[in-house]
């Protein structure tokens, strides 16, 4: 039986990087039947939203969806779909593995680092009051009479909830994620030294999960402490769990110890599904160029047949994007010594190679 997989390419260079990580798929000889949907600025101009509800649907029906990039315009336009996609499907958590693969250019030769991002509360929850507006001033007021602090009255307010469900939540699931990859230890991170009530709370929470996981080695660190540990000894960590705002800076952070966007891959898992994408947005200024790397989309591809459980299919196409990023010869721009290298190929000629890898021809 075929595994049905949505599959939506999105815009900007999303979908000509979709149809070369979906033949990459194809050629590990694993049976797939994709469900192609549409979502991005196309889906905005044909059906009035980018977001169709068959998209959300198909993702719903098969639990299992493949990605490209979406663009979210600034200022005007329609919302993120990206977190509407996430909001609609609970995706709590986001997994960014951050290897290093020889021949990119890197500081850092032997990085091998996930970082697990709570990806639903925390200062990106949307809960912000404008400065200058009645509900603001009324937030002002209240915190000023409970918690006996004065806030200037030309601010503005966010905030920043932490719950002890939500982080329970995540926390298991990034030992569940060290245990079945064999993963040997969990980081925290988190600043609960300053916020005593969220972060302070996500620390507790984390380490009352740490015992109840024995079997996997667990410790925490404040998060500038760890900024400056992963830049000079990125080695010692393996499997980092944070809440949202802080995943979000480390994880691209840890993307450019090991050589930058082209290469890092993503998920985001929830209870009724997961979505595998690049961490990469959607390039515009080099959309229908078959110019940009597709290896952090293959590699999603690969992290998404390990979910599905086709883990041998998984090694191979990994295996087959890492050789061919170390031979250097069939790769983008971005993986080469200099960036106007002339002998840089494309998007397909790139994805060609992994294939011909894969298929044993090179
Ligand atoms: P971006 O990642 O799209 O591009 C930034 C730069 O990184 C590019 O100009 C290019 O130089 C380089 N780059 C990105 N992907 C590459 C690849 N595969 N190969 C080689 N080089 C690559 O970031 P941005 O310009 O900040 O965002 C563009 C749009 O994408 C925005 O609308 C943003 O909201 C959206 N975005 C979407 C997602 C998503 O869909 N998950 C993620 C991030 C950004």
């Amino acid at each position: 039986m075929p595994y049905k997989v949505t599959l939506i390419p999105g815009d900007g260079v999303g979908p000509e990087l979709a149809d070369v990580a979906k033949e990459c798929i194809d050629a590990t000889g694993v049976q797939v039947d994709w469900e192609i949907q549409p979502a991005g600025s196309e889906a905005h101009e044909k059906f009035g939203t980018p977001l169709p509800p068959e998209t959300v649907e198909s993702v719903r029906r098969n639990k299992v969806a493949l990605k490209g990039p979406i663009t979210t315009p600034v200022g005007t336009g329609f919302r993120s779909v990206n977190v509407a996609l996430r909001q609609e499907l609970g995706l709590y958590a986001c997994l960014r593995p951050c290897k290093t693969y020889a021949g990119v250019k890197t500081y850092f030769p032997s990085v091998d680092l996930v970082v697990v991002r709570e990806n639903t509360e925390d200062l990106y929850a949307g809960i912000e009051f404008q400065e200058g507006t009645d509900a603001c001033r009324e937030i002002i007021d209240s915190v000023s009479r409970l918690a006996k602090k004065k806030i200037r009255p030309d601010s503005g307010v966010s905030i920043k909830p932490i719950s002890v469900s939500g982080t329970r939540r995540i926390v298991q699931f990034a030992f569940d994620y060290a245990r079945a990859n064999r993963r040997r230890k969990v980081t925290a991170v988190h600043k609960a030294n300053i916020m005593k009530f969220s972060d302070g709370l996500f620390l507790r929470t984390a380490r009352a999960v740490a015992q109840e996981n024995p079997d996997i080695e667990f410790e925490d660190r404040i998060v500038d402490n760890m900024c400056m540990q992963l830049v000079q000894k990125p080695e010692l960590y393996d499997v980092l769990v944070l809440p949202n705002l802080y995943g979000d800076i480390i994880s691209d952070l840890c993307a450019g110890l090991v050589g930058g966007l082209g290469v890092a891959p993503g998920a985001n898992f929830g209870d009724d599904g997961a979505v595998f994408e690049a961490v990469h947005g959607s390039a515009p200024k080099y959309k229908g160029l078959n110019k940009v790397n597709p290896a952090a989309l293959i590699l999603s591809g690969a992290l998404m047949l390990d979910h599905l459980g086709e883990k041998q299919a998984a090694k191979n196409l990994e295996n087959a994007v890492a050789a061919v990023i170390r031979e250097g010869r069939y790769v983008t721009y971005d993986l080469k010594p200099r960036r106007d290298d002339p002998a840089a190929v494309g998007t397909r000629e790139m994805g060609n190679a992994i294939i011909r890898k894969l298929q044993g021809v090179e």
